[in-house]
């Protein structure tokens, strides 16, 4: 029997395998893919998310930006700069199995399965049946993504909305004169994006409430427009689960972390961090519950307590961006609101505290 086992091997599973290994804990770690696996991703990680990571992880970062395009609606372009990054760009099958091998390395048991039959959950451990296997475990984290089969057996999904968004890389000669990217001019309640890789621009859509509305076809034209002559490749679309400012675990032993809990924003979509920090969360929460006599989802509930009033904020501002684009982004363009927004963003702080000037803290384990 492990201590744990972490279902997905995202950013939110790897996350939570890490430091529950650095305790000593034993971990099994099962994915339905062997790594490396494409994900349907941007791979732009915010400086919160980056420099959340227990590891080093510059080796897989294709690109530091530091300026990002804004095109409003029927206005003129502008751009936000900051001396220091603004995003980390990788490459999520590359991000994905580097944090992977941390796991392997610090430990951690790695498994391929097909598929989870059931998992039924004692007063005293987790059982997860594969068909063919069966895991058993003190505590189980389901770190399975916006689609999250764990998410079945331990929450009732009353708290999520999913969004959708779709992505293509298109190779071109020189990547590096392509900024980072957001066009909210052509669709409604949305974006279009240009992210700069190493030999290639990832370019996708996003947008709020649109389940199985975006069509690929409308990738195609953003990248005529653009005059980005080469192959759309890798086109993938997927959903971002985003409402788990309203996640409760109904189960004592499964914890849910990452998009499997619904924790992204609403406002661009962005996971990765939030992924990581609850993964991070979901693993300090079993050890110290084994410490104390707390159960360990009311540990979580509570420690997550920041990220939801975060996912909170973005989801309201989201609802008011998509209203009023245009005014929102105007004030972005005003220098005392440009200078407070990038600096905020460059020192890894989440929105709400942009607006409330307060420095996050990083924990160590
Ligand atoms: C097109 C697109 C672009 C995006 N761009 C960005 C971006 O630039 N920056 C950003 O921060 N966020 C972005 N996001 C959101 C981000 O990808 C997610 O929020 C993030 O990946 C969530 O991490 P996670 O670990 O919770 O889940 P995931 O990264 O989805 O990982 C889940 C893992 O679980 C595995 N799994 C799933 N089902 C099972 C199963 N039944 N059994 C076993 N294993 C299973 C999967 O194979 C996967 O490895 C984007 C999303 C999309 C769709």
């Amino acid at each position: 029997m492990f201590d744990v086992a972490v279902i997905g091997a995202g950013p939110a599973g790897t996350a939570a395998a890490f430091d529950l290994l650095s305790k000593g804990l034993s971990v099994l770690v099962l994915d339905k893919y062997e790594f490396p696996r494409k994900k349907a991703c941007a791979g732009g990680i915010t400086p919160k998310g980056y420099h959340l990571f227990r590891y080093d992880i510059s080796c897989v970062v294709k690109r530091e930006c530091r300026i990002v395009k804004i095109n409003p609606p029927n206005k003129k372009s502008f751009f936000l700069k900051a001396e220091k990054a603004l995003c980390y760009m990788t490459k999520r099958e590359e991000l994905d199995l580097f944090s992977l091998n941390k796991v392997i390395e610090k430990g951690g048991h790695f498994k391929v399965i097909k598929k989870i039959q059931s998992i039924n959950e004692t007063p005293f451990y987790v059982e997860i049946h594969t068909g063919t296997e069966h895991f058993k475990a003190s505590y189980l984290i389901g770190a399975d993504g916006a689609n999250s089969i764990v998410r079945r057996f331990a929450a009732r999904p009353v708290f999520l909305q999913k969004q959708f968004a779709i992505e293509a890389d298109v190779k071109t000669d020189r990547p590096e004169t392509h900024k980072m990217e957001f066009d909210f001019s052509k669709i409604k309640n949305g974006y279009y994006w240009v992210f700069p890789k190493d030999d290639h621009v990832n370019i996708g859509i996003y947008s709020v409430g649109s389940h199985g509305k975006l069509k690929i076809q409308q990738l195609y034209e953003f990248a005529k427009k653009r005059h980005l002559s080469g192959r759309l490749e890798a086109v993938k679309g997927y959903p971002i689960c985003t409402g788990g400012f309203n996640y409760r675990s109904d189960s004592k032993r499964i914890l849910l972390a990452g998009d499997a809990a619904g924790l992204a924003e609403r406002l661009l979509g962005e996971g990765i961090f939030f992924a990581v920090k609850s993964g991070q969360e979901a693993a300090l929460s079993i050890l110290e519950s084994r410490d104390n006599k707390i159960e360990a989802r009311d540990l979580y509930i509570k420690k997550l307590k920041e990220v939801r009033s975060d996912l909170k904020f973005y989801n309201l501002a989201s609802k008011w961006f998509y209203r009023f684009p245009g005014p929102s982004l105007k004030a972005l363009s005003f220098p005392f609101i440009h200078k407070r927004f990038v600096n905020g963003l460059a020192e890894g702080k989440a929105m709400a505290r942009i607006l409330y000037n307060k420095v996050p803290v990083k924990k160590d384990i």
